[in-house]
């Protein structure tokens, strides 16, 4: 069963819905297109619509090293294009958490639990998603 999926732009809060999508991930690559994009800011991963892209002048994707031809995704994109950001998204993926949102979700302790992350990828991960102070 197929229901919609409503994304709203964490600036201006218009929103996009997506019909065809069961996963939230599938309705955010939908609104690739459709010029949205998912940024960084203040520490959040946040949505952000055509008009505001525009306004706000938010790239499209956070910056990746020249030369990645990783399949990216956006667990890439926030951990980062670098060896470690790759080996702990791939870890991460592999452990079922395929979103941004799933890991956003998670706590430290639920993090150091998963397969084959440990606590320094906890860590990075977690500040990857918020620069908490002295977190
Ligand atoms: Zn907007
Ligand atoms: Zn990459």
């Amino acid at each position: 069963m197929s229901h919609s999926i409503t994304i709203r732009c964490d600036i201006c809060g218009a929103t996009c819905t997506s019909d065809a999508t069961d996963t939230v991930s599938a309705a955010r690559a939908a609104m690739v297109p459709l010029s949205w994009a998912r940024t960084l800011r203040d520490g959040q991963v946040i949505d952000v619509c055509s008009a505001c892209r525009v306004r706000e002048k938010v790239p499209g994707t956070l910056d990746r090293e020249a030369g990645c031809s990783c399949e990216g995704g956006e667990l890439f994109d926030v951990l980062g294009h670098d060896r470690f950001g790759h080996r702990l998204a791939n870890t991460l993926l592999r452990a079922g958490v395929d979103s941004v949102e799933r890991l956003s979700s998670l706590s430290a302790q639920q993090l150091r639990d998963l397969e084959g992350i440990g606590a320094a990828s906890a860590r990075r991960a977690l500040s990857c998603l918020r620069s908490e102070p002295g977190g």
